[in-house]
């Protein structure tokens, strides 16, 4: 018998940071503090864990204060 919504037996911390990272409302609040890498690279992160949305969450909020847009 399986139990609905039973934690993992194991700990994927990949899968973790991303679970933490695609959120919109963390991206408003941190994604100006990024560098144009940095928010590149997050974004890029999420995007390969199939977070398509929350990358795309992080360059937007991202590309609000950024001097060089063109580069995301
Ligand atoms: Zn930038």
């Amino acid at each position: 018998m399986t139990t609905p919504n039973a934690a993992p037996s194991y700990y994927d911390p990949a899968d973790v940071l991303a679970e933490v990272f695609d959120d919109e409302t963390l991206a408003d609040d941190l994604a100006a503090y990024l560098t144009c890498v940095e928010a590149n690279v997050l974004a890029g992160f999420l995007d390969s864990t199939g977070r398509h949305d929350g990358a795309q969450c992080w360059l937007r909020a991202h590309r609000v204060g950024c001097n060089a847009p063109h580069r995301h």
